[in-house]
């Protein structure tokens, strides 16, 4: 009798395929082939791997000093951020089996907007290679409401980690402006509030590390969806804000701690130009964070205002600083761009003067050299000068409120 040859697989006799392979001893058809393909590039995006930078993870030093080439000042954050990462990153590759468990170390700094908070995350995201998502907390409300669910951090993590789950349960979340979500009063709320401590509820359960469905294609749940479990107990979360107005909370607390005999002496070594130093744990639940979000981040580290010598420095002394950034796009075209120191001063003064900060000298340079980047490339010359009379004339003829914008949008 013949045996009548067939798929191993699906058992779909030869006439019944295109094409059937033989093996050793079986055979498989090209729709079996197709199927086998999916099942194994499926298993390959889920494979653990180690995020390259983590295997020779860095010292806290050298994290600092690798912050120091892109992020000016801010020695006090970058020094906490560097050993907060350095042991949260200890603590994701040694995951310990006896009885002394490391906890997870979130991380929040407390800032002005544009001193660096969100530069230096990106930065230690990029020096460890590892995905990165900055989520802006104004956009989440509580589950049900019009807004995204806490869930959409994940979201984007996943994305940032082109769906490698097991890459993305070792990414750093940043989460930008997380003032915007403290509750009205310092007292629980009767009403609901939806946008507030709400969120900070569902923010609780993602910090302290727990396992989440997050809707694989970010909006919102449906019942018959797949989820993607995420665990986010090795995540890195660094929360971000600006707490305005906080100053005055530390002021008060400060004032009203120091009584009795030291008091006046206590008083008097405060240094009453940056109450921010100071910040402790009670100034941000009197600013409005609950309890429990602020015991899940245990690390409290604050940015300094920039002044005008940090200011000139962001310019030039980074390492991909907006200056040589155009000397770069001008190289490309052969041409040598050179700045007057006097235009560096100028630019700093402007920034200082329309309190547009770090965010303000990009737009001001952006501003100068707009006509300069139409004309010099059809010059056919081979160096260009940008003089303090250009700049000047510049900037005064710009709009302030349209370079106002272009800083906030950043
Ligand atoms: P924040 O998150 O605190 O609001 P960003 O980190 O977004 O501020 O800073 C905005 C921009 O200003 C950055 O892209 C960077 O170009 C510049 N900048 C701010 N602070 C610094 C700093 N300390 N050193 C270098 N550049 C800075």
């Amino acid at each position: 009798m013949v045996k009548v040859r067939k798929c191993s697989f699906c058992g779909r006799k030869e006439d019944e395929v295109n094409l059937l392979i033989s093996g050793i001893d079986g055979f498989i058809c090209e729709s079996c082939v197709e199927q086998a393909g999916l099942i194994l590039r499926d298993a390959q995006i889920h494979k653990p791997v180690t995020s390259a930078g983590l295997k020779n993870l860095p010292k806290p030093k050298e994290i600092k000093e690798y912050l120091d080439k892109y992020v000016i000042g801010q020695d006090a954050a970058k020094m906490s951020l560097s050993v907060a990462v350095y042991n949260h990153y200890k603590r994701v590759n040694n995951p310990g089996n006896d009885d002394v468990e490391i906890e997870k170390s979130n991380i929040v700094m407390v800032g002005s907007t544009g001193t660096g908070k969100t530069l230096l995350a990106r930065t230690i995201a990029k020096m460890l290679l590892v995905p990165f998502a900055i989520v802006d907390a104004t956009v989440l409300t509580e589950a049900g409401y019009v807004g995204e669910d806490v869930e959409s951090l994940l979201v984007r993590l996943l994305q940032a980690a082109d769906g490698n789950v097991e890459e993305a349960q070792r990414g750093i979340v940043f989460i930008d402006e997380i003032d915007k979500i403290a509750r009205k009063s310092d007292n629980p709320s009767i009403t609901r509030d939806v946008s507030g401590e709400g969120v900070q509820q569902g923010l609780l359960k993602l910090l302290e590390g727990s396992v989440v469905n997050v809707p694989p294609q970010g909006g919102r749940k449906h019942p018959e969806q797949k989820f993607i479990q995420v665990d986010t107990k090795n995540i890195l979360f660094i929360c971000g804000g600006a707490f305005d107005g906080i100053e005055k909370r530390i002021a008060q607390r400060l004032n009203t701690h120091v009584v009795g005999f030291d008091a006046a002496r206590n008083v008097a070594k405060i240094d009453k130009g940056n109450m921010m130093q100071y910040i402790a744990p009670m100034d941000l639940k009197s600013f409005g964070l609950i309890p429990e979000i602020i015991g899940r981040l245990p690390i409290l580290t604050h940015l300094e205002p920039l002044d005008r010598n940090a200011l000139r420095k962001i310019l030039t002394e980074p390492k991909n600083s907006i200056i040589k950034q155009y000397v770069k796009i001008f190289e490309l075209d052969n041409v040598k761009l050179e700045f007057e120191d006097a235009v560096l001063d100028y630019v700093v003064d402007k920034a200082v003067e329309y309190g547009l900060g770090a965010r303000g000298l990009r737009s001001l340079i952006e501003t100068i050299m707009m006509e300069p980047m139409f004309e010099v490339p059809s010059l056919g010359v081979d160096k260009f000068v940008v003089t303090l009379e250009l700049a000047k004339a510049k900037v005064e003829s710009a709009n302030m409120s349209v370079l106002k914008e272009s800083s906030e949008d950043r």
